[in-house]
């Protein structure tokens, strides 16, 4: 049985960019698939590819001609969603192959996928559950079956959603990622500022926290799972010389005792490599004892989601934080010598005085890379619902992040055009 692995391409559009000419807020996604290396490492027992469209634009026809798959499985996130169904209709127009759909958007919106060119939507966690369907339609392909975590399409119709219970047994602790399906690429995997190879470790699935923007959600059915810490050191052990690893996960520090432990081990294990991870600020506060063991053992970044600026914008977003703690952990990684990736979340309803509020934070807060982001109601949050009326753009390859979809309170040019000369702005002093 042979089973294609697909990652879409760069896929997403951009407003500022086809109205007004206006080509830096463009997002470009770079980074391994890992979650699709992930599927792979538990189907040894396989003929398995990953093509990687983002690193090799043209590698879908030549895999469809050479190995043509009997399964082809394609994941991706929201602003891929439309590229994914392009990509499955391609598929079933040039084999025979059943289509598989995953990720993000599949998992919170799987109505979306309920279409002619898509034959299965796994939900949430699929390394088991994707292992699971292959085991079933290579034995008995026409039978009908009950899986929880797959729905069978059926177009036109209701979707018969069979709920996923995104449990650890789904984590299929002990199979380390097929990083080698992707040795091809690796040299595209790379941290741009600097220039040198990268290599992605999941250590945790989910987030504790429900911020109402956030589609992490929809990843492990809102639970916070984690990889034991043998498996991290084993994958770390697998990227070998690679020296920077990012560590994916939404929220790598999420257990605090266990992230002290995972340090440990790496130090014990003799790795030495540079890490990137994600992190609340409110954790760097309370623990940044744990942040300076981090450094010592080679954490070099940390990437926080401050969002917004005052207490009444991050109440309204349901973060669970303080604008006073985001200052305070700032100044504790400052300290520490911690690289601060910062995350801001502009809204649509920014006028003049916010943008201008934002960039004197910036100005006077040192964040060494900030990234600005616009508010997106993600189909699956509950940013969604709460704004789902006042959606004027539902072309899903606008919801890359750095688009309006709902109206701006600006006039749109003039919206686009502050957002554009704040980033600029802020990253004339970038270092990472
Ligand atoms: S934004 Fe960050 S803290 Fe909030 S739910 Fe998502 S991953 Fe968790």
């Amino acid at each position: 049985m042979n089973i294609l692995l697909v990652n879409p391409p760069n896929c997403g559009r951009s407003i500022p960019e086809e109205r007004y000419g206006i080509d830096s807020l463009k997002q470009i996604f770079k980074g391994e698939p890992l979650a699709l290396e992930e599927l792979a490492g538990n189907l040894k027992q396989y003929e398995v590819r990953i093509v990687d469209l983002k690193a090799d634009p043209e590698g879908l026809d030549r895999e469809l001609a050479d190995f043509k798959p009997d399964i082809t499985g394609i994941t991706g996130v929201t602003c891929e969603a439309n590229t994914m169904l392009q990509l499955a209709g391609k598929v079933k127009r040039q084999c025979l192959s059943l289509v598989v759909v995953g990720g993000i958007h599949a998992s919170n919106d799987p109505g979306f996928f309920n279409h002619e060119s898509v034959d299965f939507i796994v939900l949430g966690l699929g390394k088991k559950v994707f292992a699971d369907l292959v085991t079933i339609l290579k034995s008995s392909p026409g039978a009908d079956f009950f899986l929880p975590g797959v729905i069978r399409t059926n177009p036109g119709k209701k979707l018969k959603v069979v709920p996923h219970s995104n449990c650890s047994t789904d984590l299929v602790e002990g199979t380390s990622p097929a990083y080698e399906l992707v040795s091809s690429y690796r040299s595209h995997y790379t941290l741009e500022k600097l220039n040198v190879e990268m290599g992605f470790v999941a250590s945790a699935y989910g987030c504790p926290y429900r911020c109402s923007f956030c589609c992490i959600k929809g990843q492990s059915g809102g639970k916070y799972l984690t990889k034991s810490i043998d498996d991290v050191v084993r994958d770390v052990r697998c990227l070998g010389e690679i020296p920077v690893i990012r560590l994916v996960d939404a929220n790598t520090f999420g257990d605090v005792e266990r992230a002290k432990l995972l340090c440990r081990a790496l130090v014990e294990a003799g790795v030495k490599k540079q890490y990137l991870a994600d992190i609340r600020s409110d954790t760097v506060v309370q623990h940044p004892e744990m942040v300076r063991e981090w450094k010592e053992a080679g954490l070099r970044a940390l990437i926080i989601g401050f969002e917004e600026i005052s207490d009444t914008n991050l109440s309204a977003m349901n973060k669970a934080n303080r604008a006073s703690v985001n200052t305070e952990a700032i100044a504790i990684l400052n300290e520490i010598g911690i690289t601060i990736v910062g995350d801001f979340i502009i809204s649509p309803d920014y006028d003049e005085n916010d943008f201008q509020r934002l960039g004197d934070y910036l100005g006077n807060n040192h964040i060494d890379l900030p990234m600005i982001t616009v508010m997106t109601p993600l189909p699956g949050t509950v940013l969604y619902k709460e704004k789902k009326s006042e959606i004027i753009n539902h072309n899903l390859d606008y919801y890359t992040l750095t688009n309006a979809v709902t109206r701006t309170k600006l006039d749109e040019e003039q919206f686009y055009a502050h957002y554009a000369e704040l980033l600029e702005r802020s990253h004339s002093n970038a270092r990472i």
